[in-house]
């Protein structure tokens, strides 16, 4: 039998690019499903992450002109990584793979007949990874790069280069389903599932239209999410640092003791300063980082739902 596929993707504040992508998608399922790889069954779920634009009347729209469109609503906006979890889990129990997406149309689509003929072929998961980042601009192209090495060397087992297009089959996202964390990072949490893994590479290209929705602070935030939720290993630096300063402190304190005892002390104004400055920026640092553990803790404890779904279109229907 042939597998059901679900194209799950995320759209924020999207309508500039939607009805260009759209049809894409719908041509690329259409065009699998007449190779004979996947089903006629197969869909594009769009998922709308609380957009303020009219993304969401555009999916409905879309539903209304061809039944391969299937759309959900997020009651509000909660973000890329919500939204795909969102995508994901509710395709889960209608398909057997799942390819997640952007809707900016910068992701190749092209690749996911390689990805499909890899599931083909005995693999769970395909990660899609960009060949090159010549579009980008030297500043994302640095950011991003140095964020990559920065994980592998916290510990982070992540793929280089890869984003969030990827395919998922059914059978890895019902055990993904079983990692409950709020924190989100799929593609840190993707490689913990485990399963027969390969990748696909493509060249990424400009957004179509619209604006990026992750300048620098939400590229920022989501580098700390990453690192913060898949290592602990900032926490074992600080008591690393913490045994170092204390050792040289020490021996600042037997020098500082000496140099009294022999009266030859000084007023020692400026090296009281530089000590008191470094230790308590350092400390401050220190508490920075075990505070967004801290807060992580904080938010997990509360267990709230990761998504909700407020809408949906009305070719969604019940499956069975
Ligand atoms: N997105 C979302 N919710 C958000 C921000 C973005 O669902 O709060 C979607 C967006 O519509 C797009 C994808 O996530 O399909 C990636 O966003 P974007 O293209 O802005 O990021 P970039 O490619 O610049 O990293
Ligand atoms: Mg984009």
């Amino acid at each position: 039998m042939t597998p059901i596929l679900y194209i799950v993707i995320p759209c924020y504040n999207e309508q500039a690019v939607l009805p260009v992508t759209a049809p894409l998608f719908l041509e690329k399922i259409k065009s699998l499903a007449a190779a004979g790889k996947i089903s006629e069954e197969s869909r594009v779920l769009f998922v709308n992450d609380g957009s303020r634009d009219d993304t969401w009347k555009i999916i409905k729209g879309l539903s209304k002109e061809d039944p391969h469109y299937l759309g959900i609503s997020q009651s509000r906006n909660r973000g890329h990584q919500n939204a795909v979890l969102a995508g994901l889990m509710e395709a889960r129990d209608r398909c057997d793979i799942t390819i997640s997406i952007d809707c900016d149309g910068q992701d190749d689509i092209n690749a996911m007949d390689e990805m499909v003929d890899a599931y083909l072929d005995g693999y769970d998961v395909v990660y899609g990874v960009r060949s090159s980042r010549e579009t980008d601009s030297f500043f994302k192209r640095f950011t991003a790069q140095s964020f990559y090495k920065l994980l592998s060397a916290m510990g982070a087992e992540v793929v280089y280069n890869h984003a969030d297009y990827r395919l998922m089959s059914a059978r890895v996202l019902k055990e993904f389903a079983n990692f409950k964390e709020v924190n989100l990072y799929l593609r840190g949490l993707v490689p913990l599932v485990g399963f027969r893994s390969t990748t696909v590479s493509y060249s990424r290209a400009e957004r179509i239209a619209g604006e990026s929705h992750y300048p620098l602070k939400k590229m920022l935030g989501l580098a700390i999410d990453g690192i913060t939720s898949l290592s602990v290993k900032p926490l074992q630096m600080i008591t690393g640092f913490g045994i170092f300063v204390a050792v040289i402190s020490f021996l600042g304190c037997l020098w500082a003791l000496i140099t009294a005892i022999c009266g030859k002390a000084v007023p020692g104004w400026a090296s009281m300063t530089c000590i008191v400055c470094f230790v308590s920026g350092v400390q401050l640092v220190c508490l920075g980082i075990i505070g967004e553990y801290i807060g992580k803790i904080y938010l997990e404890t509360k267990e709230r739902p990761r998504y909700i779904i407020s809408e949906r279109t009305e070719n969604w229907g019940a499956k069975d």
